[in-house]
Parts: structure tokens; C-alpha cells; sequence
């Protein structure tokens, strides 16, 4: 993720990454009581770098803070500047953005009264490959909106995305499928999940789930390419009479699933609705020009 010249800012300064510390004793180490962000950084069509949804995903980090009370001090016209720079500084093009704001040293369980923010970035493949994946249902929970903000991307909440994550592959699976605490279809450890049936797109409905920016951009897309959507709550024996499904998110982009649970998806991927989704959500962050029936043909 970083070398000796890695540039990263850390409240206002760049610095280098090998030289940054933190304290011991902070509240987010010990409680993972911190709250981050995934951007991407895109060379586009006519060979500008731009950050996808850069505003979204600052508002979304200062969202997240409010709702487990972080204190969040930052102008995020300026935190979208510093990233520029990150890149810059570190003669990245394209890239994956990490923004973190963390807490000073506190042993108590009060919420915080100061906050830090970090913005490193690295050079990052697909999140979970290029291969479609060969999913299992998870024997772990998301966890339940009543015991935790969800809709809030902190870290702690991560810790179960890190188990079901390594109980997939120690079955044998790429990746695992989460459901709710009311047994319906949530989303991936990182990413959220969306279905093909009859013509239409189904994705789980904002309440159970982290409201992806992705899971966004595939619905405008929908809307822009006169795909259908709905948005649902469906169960897994549901999911496994679907044509295709893909996981979706800013590190995954857009990845179709091979099978749930061993079992395949009724359409070749390469024939599915998901894979027009798939190289429409490639043009738009590239900035291209998509049209659907030109991907049909
Ligand atoms: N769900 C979870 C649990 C995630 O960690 C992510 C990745 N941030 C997503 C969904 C997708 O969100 P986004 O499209 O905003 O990256």
C-alpha cells in the first residue's frame, strides 16, 4: 500500500506515509471507532484523472461520523482537493482513495470530542477480481439496524464483513452473501448485491443495507437505459431463480456472481442484463459514451 516515498495527508499537512504516526491509546484503535471511505480515481476518455463522485462520498464520510457522533471539523471542498494532491504527489492516475477520520486517545465510551482525518491512496486492482465469483450464504448476520447506525461506514462495523469474508473462503467460495437480521438478502461484506429476473433489475431496498454509491450509479443507469428496477426485499430461494446477479461497489465495481451457493445463475453472464450494467458502469466512470443496444448486438 505505500513505499518510502508515499505522500499521504494526515489534518491539513502532506506527509510522508513512512514518517506519520498514530497514538496507542486512540479511541479508534481500540474500539474501531472510526469512520472511513473508498473513492476511486479514474484516467478518463479524454485523459483528465477524476475522482468518481468525490462530493457523495465526502458527504457520505461526514454522514457517517454524525451518526455515531465523531466530531467532523473538515470542509469537504477541501478534502476533495487534498486528494487531487494525494494523487498528484504520488504520480497516481488511477487509484483507490482512502479518507479516515479517527480519534485521539480516550479509554472512555464517550463519543468523541476531536477527530483526525487521513487521506492516503494506493494503486488497487478490481477489489474482487475480473472472474465472476462463486458466492455462499453466510452463516453471519448483517448486523441488526436496531443494535448499530449500518448506514454508517465505520470501522467496527467491518469486523463482521472480516468474518463472513473468511468463512466463504474457507469453504471454498470467492465471497459471501449476508443476509438481515428478518432472514432477507442484505449484501456482501463490501459491496451490494443486485438480481436479474423477466427483464428487470432487483437490488435490496436502503434500511439493512450500507447505501452504496454504486448501488446508486446502477440505478441511474437503470433509469437511463430503460432497464426496470425495483427495489425489494427478497429472500435467497428467490436470488437462485434469478437470470444473473452481480455485487456492486467502488472497489468491486461492478463483478457478476457464477453461482450462490453452488448453484448457477439461469443466463450466460456475457447474455445478462448485469454485464450491460457491468460495461455501462465502465463507461461512466471512464466518462465514455454508452449505449445499450451497441453492448446487445
Ligand atoms: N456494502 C458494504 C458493506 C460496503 O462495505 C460497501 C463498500 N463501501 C458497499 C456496500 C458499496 O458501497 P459503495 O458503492 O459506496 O462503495
Amino acid at each position: 500500500y505505500y513505499n518510502d516515498n508515499t505522500i499521504l495527508y494526515i489534518n491539513g499537512e502532506y506527509t510522508k506515509a513512512n514518517a506519520a504516526t498514530t497514538d496507542l491509546f486512540g479511541q479508534s484503535l481500540h474500539y474501531g471507532y472510526a469512520v472511513f471511505e473508498g473513492i476511486r480515481a479514474y484516467k478518463t476518455a479524454n485523459g483528465e484523472v477524476k475522482i468518481f463522485k468525490a462530493k457523495e462520498h465526502f458527504d457520505r464520510l461526514q454522514r457517517s461520523c454524525e451518526l455515531i457522533h465523531i466530531p467532523y471539523k473538515f470542509d469537504n471542498e477541501a478534502l476533495i482537493a487534498a486528494c487531487y494532491k494525494v494523487l498528484e504527489m504520488n504520480n497516481m492516475e488511477e487509484a483507490y482513495i482512502r479518507p479516515l477520520v479517527f480519534c485521539p486517545p480516550n479509554m472512555t465510551l464517550k463519543a468523541a470530542s476531536e477527530s483526525n482525518i487521513l487521506i492516503c491512496a494506493w494503486e488497487w486492482g478490481a477489489y474482487l477480481g475480473e472472474k465472476l465469483l462463486r458466492v455462499m450464504t453466510s452463516s453471519y448476520e448483517r448486523p441488526n439496524p436496531k443494535a448499530f447506525k449500518i448506514e454508517s461506514k465505520s470501522a467496527g462495523l467491518y469486523v463482521n464483513s472480516i468474518l463472513a469474508s473468511q468463512e466463504a473462503k474457507e469453504k471454498g467460495y470467492d465471497e459471501a452473501l449476508l443476509l438481515d437480521m428478518n432472514g432477507y438478502v442484505a449484501e456482501g461484506p463490501g459491496a451490494n448485491i443486485f438480481f436479474e429476473k423477466d427483464g428487470k433489475i432487483y437490488t435490496p431496498p436502503a434500511g439493512n443495507i450500507l447505501p452504496g454509491i454504486t448501488r446508486a450509479t446502477v440505478i441511474e443507469l437503470c433509469q437511463e437505459l430503460n432497464i426496470p428496477l425495483e427495489e425489494k426485499l427478497f429472500t435467497i430461494a428467490e436470488l437462485k431463480e434469478a437470470e444473473c446477479a452481480f455485487f456492486c461497489g467502488t472497489a468491486a465495481e461492478v463483478i457478476g456472481l457464477d453461482s450462490l451457493d453452488g448453484q448457477s445463475f439461469g443466463k450466460p453472464w456475457a447474455q445478462s442484463l448485469g454485464k450491460v450494467l457491468q460495461q455501462a458502469y465502465k463507461a461512466r466512470v471512464l466518462e465514455k459514451s454508452f449505449q445499450r443496444e451497441a453492448q446487445l448486438a
